[in-house]
């Protein structure tokens, strides 16, 4: 089956799954989802084609400029071709998965890739369809660096495309607006418990937890996961109120100079608070509950984020309903 049959096929999964268990109230036509269906229809089709397209050309055009051969012969490893199916395919989705994790910490930790991956984290209210809002540079930064070691290693196609399904898949279940607790699969697999934290505002919660993408063991074994039982009250980003909702804008907004000032301002704001928060203040001291807030990254006076580590730390918080 191709691949648009398949995305066909979870999307109309994940918008009955959502409107007979949901986890909050998100109207069917929520605010941006005119947006989010252009990003779906673009980003999981004709990016990938585009892309595809592109590198075909780039690489014959290096290919008659440059004899490749012996570089070929040196680092084409192709330590995977030959084995059974299930081989290549787990070691794929561990390899692809892990290289996902690590170039989801960039986008996050590098200011200039931040500037592109805010408009994933613009989303005020999960669902399957949020999954595809992201800017086109991103889906071409995290292609560069993960289809050129993937081929080296001499996977077959089909493995290639069945973990692709098997990515999309986890990627609208993490996203869904579901009411699922998915038990101890949450050291394992992406969730929408996982994911929703991921997405917290910082207002609501610590900030830069949850990278994984299909599998979430890569934070728990990194230090990286958070997952208190109540869900974020609140989602996005600091100075969401004023990003763009116009679709032309969230495209363009990363490459203004302005907005990448705008960024260094905010940064360097919440340093000097740092710096300079007051004794008692609710900035974290040097006791144990401190230490805990600190580990969890929440910012000085942010009592929102203090007090969702203490309930935490303390005993499951009541859900939100
Ligand atoms: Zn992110
Ligand atoms: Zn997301």
């Amino acid at each position: 089956m191709i691949y648009s049959a398949w995305l066909f096929g979870f999307s109309l999964f994940f918008l009955a799954a959502e409107r007979l268990r949901p986890r909050h109230r998100v109207p069917l036509l929520r605010r941006g989802i005119w947006n989010d269906l252009f990003y779906l229809i673009f980003n999981s089709e004709y990016l990938g084609v585009l892309i595809g397209v592109a590198s075909i050309r780039l690489i014959a055009m290096v290919d008659a400029a440059v004899d490749l051969e012996p570089l070929r012969r040196t680092v084409a490893l192709g330590v995977m071709s030959g084995k059974p199916f299930w081989t290549q395919f787990l070691v794929l989705l561990v390899a692809y998965d892990f290289l996902q994790w690590l170039i989801h910490n960039l986008l996050h930790r590098v200011p200039w890739l931040w500037a592109f991956h805010k408009i994933h984290h613009s989303i005020e209210q999960l669902d399957w369809i949020g999954n595809w809002r992201f800017h086109w540079f991103e889906g071409v930064f995290y292609r560069a660096l993960l289809y050129a070691p993937m081929a080296f290693f001499g996977f077959r196609g089909e493995v290639m495309f069945w973990n692709g399904v098997v990515g999309t898949f986890v990627g609208f279940f993490a996203h869904a607006n579901l009411g699922v607790n998915v038990g101890w699969l949450r050291y394992i697999v992406n969730s929408p418990q996982m994911h929703q934290w991921h997405h917290a505002h910082p207002d609501s919660g610590p900030p830069d937890r949850n990278f994984g993408l299909t599998l979430s063991v890569w934070d728990w074994l990194f230090g990286t996961a958070w997952l208190p039982e109540s869900d974020p009250g609140r989602l996005g980003f600091t100075g969401i109120e004023t990003y763009p909702k116009s679709l032309w804008r969230q495209l363009l907004v990363p490459f203004w100079k302005g907005q990448r000032e705008l960024n260094a301002a905010a940064r360097s704001a919440t340093s000097s608070t740092r710096q300079t928060a007051p004794a008692g203040s609710q900035h974290p001291g040097t006791g144990p509950r401190a230490r805990r807030r600190r580990a969890a990254g929440c910012r000085s006076g942010n009592a929102r984020c203090n007090s969702a580590v203490d309930r935490a730390a303390g005993g499951p918080a009541s859900p939100r309903s």
